[in-house]
């Protein structure tokens, strides 16, 4: 007798709810991947090659400790850049490693509704369409209210009055959007939420510092990736935006190409072409951020991402020309949360001397 299916997917910040929720149309067993900890990208490190890029290794530690778990399908969603290949890659080595598994890779085109016909045709072959796309459409619900919600958090995360009184609704909001079973529940636990958030006791001051983070996807949305920066921005009085969040990148898709041209548009003169995943937006994004009036912008690379380091030549550029602050932050295997919380103090003490108008970035 064939053992039972148990399937799982890689970790990402706490968007492991609304894809458990995708999972579960499988019928299998669902084995929600671990947190990230020091022990995953260490296991992912250790059987990588050694110059790909760190999400490869991130994900590559996710499934190797779901497979321990019991896990015996493993999904992986491919696409934007050398990303493509890396589900072949990552499937040799796990079978290398003695795992037996199967292995379904997504490529979509960067576009979720191939992704859902490819995950039904897939991993869900019993199960209609309109059925699928009932949970996707859940599922991108449940993403719109973890956005919201951590949205929130971001920007007034560095004026609570009682440290933790924040992150304290996010965590009984995780766990309640868990149980849910209906979009409406979904709707009114983010209504229920977001009012929560609004009783929290904050102290902003009038003209807080505001900046923008920008990046490569993983290592914007998985906060171990990044050292925790949005935590240790808020810690030196920063208000934090992030404009790529799962929900926008899911509207991205539908309408990729549509999406690309603007993004090259509000790049321009800087870029002028699509320079791969997302390089090209991380220049537009920081252009935006200028016009809106925010006091600087972080930028996230991946170690090893070729569409970042275009993309930092460009925006070093914009920094020079728009006297702009930007604090550049490689994110790798072996980040060292304590060096990093260094210069984000620095950087946060220089955007508040800049504010008084003592000096020019
Ligand atoms: S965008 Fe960069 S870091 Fe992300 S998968 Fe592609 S090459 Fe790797």
């Amino acid at each position: 007798m064939s053992a039972p299916r148990r399937i799982t997917f890689p970790h990402m910040g706490d968007y492991w709810v609304p894809l458990k929720r995708i999972a579960q149309l499988s019928g299998a067993d669902v084995v929600v991947p671990p947190r990230i900890t020091r022990h995953t990208i260490d296991i992912g490190a250790r059987y990588s090659p050694e110059f790909v890029c760190v999400p490869f290794k991130y994900t590559l530690g996710s499934f190797i400790e779901s497979l321990e778990a019991g896990a015996n399908v493993v999904c992986q969603v491919c696409g934007g850049c050398r990303f493509s290949y890396y589900a072949e890659v990552q499937e040799a080595i796990l079978h290398d490693l003695g795992y037996e598994f199967e292995f379904l890779s997504f490529q979509g085109g960067g576009n979720i509704l191939e992704v859902m016909l490819e995950f039904q045709r897939k991993a869900a072959p019993h199960t209609p369409v309109p059925k699928i796309a009932k949970a996707f459409f859940d599922a991108f619900r449940m993403a719109e209210a973890i956005d919201e919600v951590q949205g929130r958090i971001r920007r007034d995360l560095a004026f609570e009055v009682e440290t933790g009184s924040l992150r304290r609704v996010e965590t009984e909001f995780l766990r309640q959007l868990d149980a849910t079973t209906t979009p409406r529940q979904v709707t009114e636990l983010r209504q229920e939420t977001m009012r929560r958030l609004d009783e929290v006791a904050v102290d902003r001051p009038e003209r807080p510092l505001r900046v923008a983070v920008v990046g490569e996807l993983y290592v914007v949305m998985e906060p171990y990736s990044n050292s925790r920066i949005e935590n240790e921005l808020a810690r030196n009085g920063v208000e934090v935006h992030r404009p790529l969040d799962l929900t926008t990148l899911i509207r991205h898709s539908v309408g990729h190409r549509k999406h690309i041209r603007e993004m090259i548009r509000g790049a321009d003169p800087y870029v002028t072409r699509h320079i791969g995943a997302e390089g090209t937006e991380s220049v537009a994004r920081t252009l935006a951020a200028i016009r809106d009036g925010y006091d600087g912008v972080v930028h996230l690379k991946p170690f090893g991402c070729m569409p970042e380091v275009n993309a930092m030549a460009a925006m070093q550029r914009i920094s020079r020309e728009h006297t702009f602050p930007i604090l550049f932050v490689s994110c790798d295997a072996q980040s060292a949360e304590a060096g990093l919380r260094t210069r984000v103090e620095a950087f946060a003490d220089m955007l508040r001397i800049r504010e008084a108008g003592v000096i020019d970035a």
